[in-house]
């Protein structure tokens, strides 16, 4: 056994909330997951239950996975880059701010973000309106960081490149409220060559600095390098390939963070679908490729 911090995506069920979701890491032998706190594609949010939030954390303490590794993912439709309806702006500012407090209730401290899409605004006033909603966020809540996930760069996507995210971090006023998460598939879509990561790292690490990352997203992709197309692949059967994803998980430089799957279900729409997780942590702690998908 290795200390990796491993785990994926999990669900958030109305009725059973943060503990159904520890329930579900734990079925996958995971030290850590990710959830949303509702819908991916709606701001429609359910009040959280503090009693399951207690039991949640019971079990969490019972299995030694640790809060500060537990990652939530804001929904989709959040998109700070354009204010062409300024009114729909300060919406998601408002909703942003109440997820972040969400998080925090739900007695967690990370959240990944996507920046935005730079639709009917230039890739410039993109990036000024994601870091000014931001710090609005930021001023009307406490604690909570947000990581910027670093995207594949489909359609509009801001947040393609380590410049990029960059040039909006260094917008941020406070610092201790910003990070990266960083995702394999969208590095391999937006052209970043994962067989070269530790030349990755280098670059993040002279332009942004390694420590402003938080997170991991280990994903596999089906899709060819600089494709910006964001379709990911089980672990080992897609473009990326087991061994540089190995690579990435036992990096020196990004040891004691959390890295999460967000894998494709197995069988989809079959009635034999299943999360691949399982397996999945498996081969990558024991660094050993099983052919699990027929
Ligand atoms: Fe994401
Ligand atoms: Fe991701
Ligand atoms: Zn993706």
């Amino acid at each position: 056994m290795n200390n990796l911090i491993i785990g994926s995506h999990v669900s958030f069920a109305s009725s059973t909330q943060l503990l159904g979701s520890v329930e579900e890491a734990l079925k996958y032998n995971a030290n850590t997951f990710m959830f949303y706190t509702g819908s991916t594609q709606s701001t429609q949010r359910g009040t959280i239950s503090d009693e399951l939030t207690y039991k949640a954390f019971d079990l969490m303490l019972k299995n030694g996975i640790n809060s500060d590794n537990v990652i939530v993912h804001a929904p989709y439709i959040i998109n700070f880059a354009n204010r062409v309806d300024e009114d729909k702006y300060k919406f998601y500012i408002n909703f942003f701010a109440e997820e972040l407090n969400r998080v925090k209730s739900l007695g967690m401290n990370k959240i990944v973000l996507h920046p935005g899409s730079a639709v009917n605004c230039s890739r410039e006033d993109a990036i000024d309106n994601i870091a000014h909603a931001l710090n609005l966020v930021f001023d009307m809540t406490e604690d909570v960081v947000v990581l910027l996930e670093f995207m594949a760069g489909k359609g509009n996507e801001v947040g393609k490149s380590i410049d990029e995210l960059n040039s909006i971090i260094k917008l941020i006023n406070k610092q201790d409220r910003i990070g990266v998460c960083i995702d394999t598939c969208h590095m391999n879509d937006a052209g970043v060559d994962i067989s070269k990561f530790d030349e990755f790292l280098d670059e993040f690490d002279s332009i942004i600095g390694i420590h402003k990352i938080k997170c991991v997203h280990l994903n596999d992709s089906l899709n060819e390098r600089e494709s910006h197309k964001d379709r990911h692949a089980n672990i080992g059967y897609g473009t990326i390939g087991f061994d540089n994803l190995i690579n990435v998980a036992y990096n020196k430089r990004l040891e004691g963070i959390p890295f999460i799957l967000e894998t494709p279900y197995i069988n989809r729409n079959t009635k034999d679908e299943r999360a691949p997780y399982r397996e999945e942590i498996e081969m990558i702690r024991n660094k050993k490729f099983i052919d699990f998908i027929q």
